[in-house]
């Protein structure tokens, strides 16, 4: 295994389901509509327990992001330089993810990205590279 893979839990699962039909799913408040990631048993915004599911579209903005020019692990290493970005959805969540480019110092918070699928082992990840509008 040359990186990190996911770990789902109870809460997780139904996101981790999704993303091996390559979909991004979230729970959508019907109460007040908020779409929350981190999945949760009740909203954050209102509490509410009721929820349905949203697919999301995978566009969204760079929200905050970080070069690394120094691998966190040992299994990163051959991604070198790599940047890992907080990627703010259209659709409301923030999702941690990497932004793939040749050239990071291109990268600006604001600057559109779209949803990006690598394969590893049995898991679809999502990651996102920069594009036009
Ligand atoms: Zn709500």
């Amino acid at each position: 295994m040359n990186t990190f893979l996911p770990t789902p839990t109870a809460d997780t699962k139904f996101f981790w389901e999704a993303t091996q039909n390559k979909e991004l799913k979230f729970q959508k408040c019907r109460n007040c509509g908020h779409v929350r990631w981190p999945a949760s048993i009740a909203c954050p915004e209102c509490h509410s327990f009721d929820f349905e599911y949203v697919i999301s579209k995978g566009i969204g903005k760079i929200y905050s992001f970080v070069v690394y020019n120094v691998a966190f692990h040992e299994a990163f290493k051959q991604n070198l330089p790599y940047v890992v970005a907080i990627i703010e959805l259209e659709e409301g969540p923030h999702i941690l993810s990497n932004v793939i480019t040749n050239n990071p110092a291109e990268l600006r918070c604001e600057m559109p990205v779209k949803i990006i699928w690598e394969s590893y082992e049995n898991y679809n990840i999502p990651k996102f590279k920069p594009f036009e509008n």
